[in-house]
């Protein structure tokens, strides 16, 4: 029997990137899941993809909408409840830099831009967890939420908002975790590193610049000592096990860096400055 048959997850940010290989992978593991963005075309791929690979329609809810709001909110665990009957796992992984990108830097960036990477990054997963806990107390569930290797402890002054939202993700991944084990209710995080995705797109780099992004990264040792970019399917796996309760029943509030050795080098480069 596939490992997740009978359960039932909600991946937020589903419509592309790890959510989209989230979703596709649960559901080819027997779960039924509810799959969200809030972009109608991206979300009719994934679901399109996932119903390819032979899932019937009948394990599969598609809902459009913002997370960060609360109707967008309720109406994911609403039609999860109405076609499913229960919520066992729920997968925070909406995420993203949100910036001007031509605008100002540092700690000039705007009030404003805060603002969306705060709602966006922490408290949409703050809401969602609060929202979801009566029905995980019920099923003794999971959840995994997704934070950065950004989150620290190195400095991400080009990414300040977003590496403060995800560092704050990670104290509440802790906290929420001793709070809620007392239900039964475990809660992990993963840390990815550089993964290939509409990450860097969504911060505002067209698909050429994007694309010569992640060569750069993946072609220097100092930057990524495996030296390649990471697949969504590479954090997908960590997803997985987290939400397994029984390979994964003993963590408890950790995350899980992947990242390609990525944080082991973020420092001084001795060697480099010897020569
Ligand atoms: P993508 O941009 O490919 O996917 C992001 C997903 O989040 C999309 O499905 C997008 O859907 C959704 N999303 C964004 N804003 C909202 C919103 N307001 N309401 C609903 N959905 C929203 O990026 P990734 O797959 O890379 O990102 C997934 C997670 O991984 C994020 O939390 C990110 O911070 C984290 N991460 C990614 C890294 C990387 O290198 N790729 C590195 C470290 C962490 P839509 O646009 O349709 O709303």
């Amino acid at each position: 029997m596939p490992r997740f048959s009978g359960k039932t997850v909600i991946i937020t940010g589903s419509s592309h990137g790890i959510g989209r290989c989230v979703a596709l992978m649960f559901a080819q593991d027997g779960a039924n899941v509810t799959i969200t963005g809030r972009n109608a075309q991206r979300l009719q791929e994934t679901k399109q993809q996932i119903l390819n690979s032979g899932v019937s329609e009948c394990h599969l809810n598609s809902v459009l909408g913002d997370v960060t709001t609360s109707e967008g909110q309720d109406e994911l665990i609403k039609t999860t409840l109405d076609k499913f009957g229960k919520i066992d796992i729920l997968v925070n992984n909406a995420g993203a830099s949100i910036m001007d990108i031509s605008g100002p830097t540092g700690v000039d960036q705007s009030m404003d831009i805060y603002h969306k990477n705060m709602q966006l990054n922490l408290q949409s997963v703050i809401e969602m967890t609060r929202k979801v806990k009566p029905h995980l107390m019920e099923t003794k569930g999971e959840i995994v939420n997704v934070s950065t290797i950004g989150a620290g402890p190195h400095a991400q002054p080009d990414f300040l908002y977003y590496s403060i939202a995800k560092a704050a993700l990670d104290q509440y991944t802790r906290s929420s975790a001793i709070d809620l084990i007392q239900h039964g209710i475990r809660v992990n995080s993963v840390s990815p590193g550089i993964v290939v995705t509409g990450f860097i797109g969504a911060a505002g780099l067209e698909n050429e610049s994007a694309r010569k992004f992640y060569e750069k990264l993946a072609s220097n040792k100092q930057w990524i000592p495996a030296m390649v970019a990471g697949k969504p399917e590479d954090i997908g796996n960590i997803i997985l096990f987290l939400a397994d309760r029984k390979l994964s029943s003993y963590i408890i509030g950790q995350s899980i860096v992947a990242d390609g050795g990525s944080t082991l080098v973020m420092g001084v480069d001795f060697g480099a400055a010897m020569q």
